[in-house]
């Protein structure tokens, strides 16, 4: 294997140095293990403030060893490296928006643009299987779940769904998503998940530890390691709604993550910064809170909470 201009033999394992047009390199580690088997590529830290899967990346490039390991494991644990040190909300602060949004970049564009690029150009290409690890965000709070790909190639979906199944987590929603870094990746042919774990700015060991026992499972999905069974009951939310902020507001949430919602019921108030408008939210169907925002002060458009259901009708 050959990751980024560092050649990998069988039992090997290196760090690499991913350039990016006119900013800094992107620092990764590529394991090649002892045996043949499938690529696994894990990017963190696309969102700087998504704290526990950019630690357990630290914590996997110091644990995986080729030694066992059938197949190669390619790890970017820090993806978003200046909104990451600038404690930055979503967002790259170089250009202002959000990596997550600007698959396929740009090599010309801005940062953002060139980072995917880079990505789409030098990783995409040798990965059998993509995990995008995230959380939400430092004013968000969420159910720890796993997004998977359902508007790509059937056989790209099917795998990807089942990759969600045999993780220990108690949500896995289907998403249409087409522009982030793995659900481009899902246009392009490869099968990927994005697991979100903690959020509001924090990180545990414990959470850590989960997050790490997901890539270990998954791992044995892929058949890289021996498999583990899951430990938890799954639900697969068929139908979601993703509620944003109509104006530039004061928000009062009225339910929290993981609460079971009914048709009709307040999931919270916005009251406008500039008159007297107020918005309440209520839940279009029966469900479950998969994350909510916490912030006070919200911006048009700003998520406000997602909520779904495991019935499509
Ligand atoms: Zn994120």
């Amino acid at each position: 294997m050959i990751v980024c201009g560092e050649k990998l033999e069988r039992g090997e394992k290196k760090a690499f140095s991913m350039p990016i047009k006119g900013g800094m390199p992107l620092l990764g580690m590529a394991v090649c293990g002892e045996k043949e088997g499938k690529t696994l590529l894990i990017t963190a830290g696309v969102h700087g403030c998504e704290y526990v899967g950019i630690q357990a990346m630290r914590r996997l490039t110091e644990q995986i060893q080729p030694k066992g390991l059938c197949g190669q494991v390619i790890i970017l644990p820090l993806v978003n490296r200046s909104g990451f040190l600038a404690g930055a909300k979503q967002l790259v602060p170089e250009d202002g928006k959000n990596l997550n949004r600007v698959f396929p970049g740009k090599e010309d564009g801005t940062l953002s643009e060139r980072i995917a690029w880079a990505i789409e150009a030098q990783l995409y290409p040798l990965a059998d299987f993509l995990l995008d690890l995230h959380g939400a965000d430092i004013n968000e709070q969420i159910v720890p779940l796993a997004f998977f790909p359902t508007a790509a190639g059937e056989e790209v979906c099917s795998l990807s769904r089942a990759a969600a199944s045999s993780l220990s987590l108690t949500m896995r929603v289907c998403s249409t998503s087409k522009n982030g870094l793995y659900s481009w990746a899902a246009q392009r042919g490869i099968p990927g998940l994005l697991v979100e774990r903690g959020g509001l700015g924090r990180w545990s060991e414990e959470e850590v530890n989960q997050c790490l026992e997901n890539v270990y499972e998954l791992m044995g999905f892929l058949q890289m390691l021996p498999e583990q069974p899951t430990k938890s009951e799954q639900r697969e939310i068929v139908r979601a709604v993703y509620e944003q902020a109509k104006a530039d507001g004061f928000w009062y949430p009225a339910i929290k993550e993981g609460q079971i919602v009914q048709k009709g019921q307040l999931l919270g108030r916005l009251e406008s910064v500039d008159s007297d408008e107020v918005w309440e939210y209520r839940a279009e169907f029966d469900g479950v809170v998969m994350y909510y925002t916490l912030s006070l002060g919200v911006h048009r458009e700003d998520p406000l909470v997602a909520y779904g259901s495991e019935r499509a009708e």
